[in-house]
């Protein structure tokens, strides 16, 4: 049987399907995953585009790559969330961003690029304090 994965935005608007096992699912440490995301990286998984049906209002923003290929980077127009990417290089293919799944239960990152980029940041000490959920801490507490 055929695994389908559903996925959506932050509010809502976007939605997708994606038909079958993901190519590769990849973390990236690069400076621009590292901007688009907010944080120290992105983490996609890669479908053939036509595995793909995205539903609701797109917007995108495209650059040249270090190694001269076109990226593409693809968001909810409404709430901003990153959906997808298209390179150049892997024409006919696009990555999901895998926090986008409603549930990637089953995938795990099998590789991770530009690790040479990666802050010291995006990972954690022996001392760094977790909470279940969000705490009951305030400034001002
Ligand atoms: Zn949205
Ligand atoms: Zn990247």
């Amino acid at each position: 049987m055929t695994k389908t994965y559903t996925g959506k935005c932050l509010c809502g608007r976007i939605t997708y399907t994606a038909t079958g096992a993901p190519i590769v699912v990849a973390q990236c440490h690069c400076e621009e995953c590292r901007r688009l995301s907010g944080t120290g990286h992105t983490v996609g998984a890669m479908f053939s585009s036509e595995a793909v049906a995205v539903r609701g209002t797109l917007s995108e923003f495209s650059y040249s790559s270090d190694k001269g290929s076109k990226v593409t980077k693809v968001f909810c127009a409404n709430c901003g969330s990153p959906i997808y990417g298209m390179n150049t290089r892997a024409p006919d293919h696009l990555t999901l961003s895998l926090g986008t799944l409603d549930d990637a239960s089953e995938l795990d990152i099998e590789v991770v690029i530009y690790e040479r980029d990666k802050r010291h940041w995006d990972r954690l000490g022996d001392n760094v304090v977790s909470f279940a959920t969000q705490p009951d801490w305030t400034p001002e507490s």
